[in-house]
């Protein structure tokens, strides 16, 4: 199999480290907000890639994290504690809007066919490790404290540029661009290891360590869960290009200092989504969730297939346009697949060797840095195929569903409109109750922003007689 590997920039033959196991790492999502169809993006072709590595015969296991805890405004260490952002903006402790993204993120992930990790590691779960961690650099000298706070010292270590293949100037520029700068770093570079003092105030989530009371920087994280539940070593370490230059980089100076080895084997990163006003953010633009494409009538797996139609180290632009005519195809090559099975009707033909030529074609594609928009033709010359029958037809659709997982073999009519289930309906109610009591003490400014909130997730409220109603805006 052949996979592009950001470390060296180039194609390369995959060789797993054990070959009974490949080890897979993927950052996994912030939980202070839904995620957005960008991060979607990103999340599907790594499922391909997990599911591509199965289908050619090896085990995996893949490790994500999920983090819970308050990663900041940007992968700097300055800026806005995300997570108490979103507590403020719902009224809701963070532990509370932790839970409510971390559902909502693995909602979205059922309903996309993406397979969940095998081993899923929330961030705060993990905040000894860190602490034993960072004792670790310590000791080893790769650290000093400023202000209260422990800092990683890039000086300390060889190539820490080695992934990104940025000189320190360009990577200063790019981090001042966005952030006010930590005059208390030796490096502009430098990272926290652990806060006990921010720019912000009243970070919520805070836990006790030698060097006080405080919470672990972001980058730690995935070192520590990948080095607990994967080991010193692992072959495939995903995640989005935007995370090269600083938090992968990050990543790999604190984990090779802590280990003297060689860390990851493969780096794996896919390129953006765009929407119109460039890359897709939670900050700008319209904010796109898989929620609201299917509010817009569309069916979450016609967006699977619009993104299997691109590959994943090519940015891809999204407009509502180019995500009907994906549905449009969806939809016929599914309708297509059911023609076979009607002809078919359950009588077994005979599986010749006939389907070894598709076969071969299908996993050379994605064999070749996952070129799921090729395989993806592979199955209509199948469906349309003479020297084939319709066993063999379904035989192979089955087959390919294994990495495409489109459920292409689904006959039953989709509730394409069933948008609020039993969870989001419980969390409206909450809301509505805590809007009730808002007013009732006189915090009307509270009431407001409650509706306002609502309103922004497409919820209309009715103040009536009988009480409140609401409906979900079209
Ligand atoms: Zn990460």
């Amino acid at each position: 199999m052949e996979l592009y590997n950001t470390l060296s920039r180039s194609i390369e033959n995959f060789k797993p480290i054990d070959e009974n196991l490949v080890r897979m790492y993927t950052c996994g999502p912030t939980v202070y907000n839904y995620a957005h169809i960008g991060n979607l993006r990103m999340y599907i072709h790594e499922d391909i890639l997990e599911k591509t590595l199965r289908y050619v015969g090896y085990n995996v296991k893949r490790v994500m994290n999920i983090t819970d805890v308050g990663h900041l405004e940007s992968d700097s260490d300055e800026g806005e504690d995300k997570m108490l952002k979103g507590a403020k903006r719902e009224n809701k402790t963070v532990w509370e809007i932790a839970q409510y993204y971390t559902d909502a993120f693995f909602k979205d992930i059922v309903k996309l066919n993406i397979k969940k990790a095998d081993v899923i590691a929330k961030a705060t779960d993990y905040i000894n490790e860190y602490i034993e961690f960072i004792k670790t650099l310590e000791q080893k000298g790769f650290t000093y404290v400023a202000n209260g706070n422990v800092y990683f010292d890039i000086t300390k270590v060889e190539n820490y540029t080695k992934l990104s293949k940025l000189d320190l100037d360009t990577l200063q520029t790019a981090s001042r661009d966005e952030v006010t700068e930590d005059l208390h770093k030796k490096n502009p570079q430098d990272f926290v290891l652990w806060f006990t003092k921010s720019k912000f105030e009243n970070q919520a989530m805070k836990w006790e360590s030698p060097w006080g009371i405080g919470y672990p920087g972001w980058h730690i994280e995935c070192s520590v869960i990948s080095l607990k539940n994967l080991g010193e070593q692992m072959d495939i370490h995903c995640g989005g290009v935007d995370h090269i230059p600083v938090h992968h980089t990050n990543e790999i100076a604190q984990t090779e200092s802590y280990t003297g080895k060689q860390w990851v084997k493969y780096w794996w990163h896919g390129e953006f989504l765009l929407d119109n006003e460039g890359k897709m953010s939670k900050s700008s633009g319209e904010f796109l969730t898989l929620s609201l494409l299917e509010k817009k009538g569309f069916n979450p797996l016609s967006y699977r297939y619009f993104i299997l139609n691109s590959h994943y180290r090519k940015q891809l632009a999204f407009t509502f346009d180019s995500l009907k005519s994906a549905e449009n195809a969806y939809f016929k090559l599914k309708s297509r697949v059911k023609t076979v099975a009607d002809l078919q009707n359950g009588t077994k033909e005979e599986i010749t060797e006939a389907v070894n030529k598709y076969k071969n074609d299908f996993k050379s594609h994605i064999e070749n840095d996952l070129n799921t928009a090729n395989a993806i033709t592979v199955l209509y010359e199948l469906l349309k195929a003479d020297d084939l029958n319709s066993s063999e037809k379904l035989y192979l659709v089955e087959d390919f569903e294994k990495v495409l997982s489109l459920s292409l073999l689904n006959f039953e009519e989709e509730n394409k409109n069933d948008s609020v289930d039993d969870q989001e309906v419980k969390y409206i109610e909450e809301m509505i109750q805590k809007r009730t009591e808002a007013k009732k003490n006189k915090n009307f400014a509270l009431a407001d922003s409650i509706r306002n909130e609502l309103l922004e997730k497409g919820i209309v409220l009715e103040d009536t007689r009988q009480g409140v109603n609401w409906k979900i805006m079209n």
